[in-house]
């Protein structure tokens, strides 16, 4: 018996209940949680109007966009189109057309959702990191009165869609603030607002890259919001 170490007493209990014999033990293990956590690595994904999304990871400076300019022309199409309609007010009209926007809207997003999962696996990171949006003020920014319903609409469609992909493909979806996440430079942390001029991201620092791409890596850094709450 040598180098085997005897029962301990307390390990385990055997008792009678209602005629049935159990026995009761105890198990219990370290989880390094901590630890894991700071060693996880993730990207980061900026949802916005010109690019519907821009996925990137911070590290390898890798980044996938979908801008597709089909896409961007659908969006001004169906734009106009939605307010020359809500003039009318004829709701049967504008209820067909909303049907056939959030059709073609269902099947990007799906499109979308599975190559951001594909981009997550490549560059071997657990984690998706996306802007809270919950807060619909936050998102005043974005877009026109006559759009805002279906954008937002869009928006969390796409994060449903990412949220669920994700899961199957055993990666984590975790939100983070989006205090501009679009003024901040990824480089030197500092957040200047005219550091941002349309589609470029310029900084005194001497960082330059792709406003949406930037904003991408800046999520990537940024904590989880959940992560902030257990914390505090
Ligand atoms: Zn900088």
């Amino acid at each position: 018996m040598e180098g085997i170490s005897a029962p301990q007493k307390g390990n385990g209990q055997l008792f009678q209940k209602k005629e049935k014999w159990y026995f009761s033990f105890v198990i219990s293990f370290e989880l390094q949680n901590d630890i894991l956590e700071k060693t996880e690595k993730s990207i980061g994904v900026d949802r916005g109007l010109k690019y519907i999304a821009v996925a990137g990871d911070k590290e390898t400076g890798k980044y996938v966009h979908f801008s597709g300019k089909h896409i961007g022309h659908i969006r001004r199409k169906f734009s106009r189109l939605r307010r020359k309609i809500q003039k009318t007010k004829n709701t049967k009209a504008l209820k067909r057309f909303e049907d056939k926007e959030q059709r073609i809207i269902h099947y990007w997003n799906h499109l979308i959702a599975k190559r951001i999962v594909q981009f997550a696996k490549q560059q071997g990171v657990s984690i998706i990191k996306i802007e809270d949006l919950s807060d619909i003020r936050s998102m005043k920014k974005y877009w026109k009165r006559s759009d805002r319903n279906v954008n937002s609409w869009a928006f969390y469609d796409l994060e449903l869609k990412l949220t669920y992909k994700a899961q199957l493909a055993e990666l984590e979806v975790q939100k983070v603030n989006p205090f501009k996440t679009s003024q901040e430079c990824t480089n030197c942390g500092k957040t200047v607002k005219k550091n941002r001029r349309g589609s470029l991201y310029k900084c005194s620092c001497g960082y330059k890259k792709n406003a949406d791409v930037n904003a991408s890596f800046v999520i990537s850094t940024r904590p989880s919001i959940e992560e902030k709450e257990t914390a505090a």
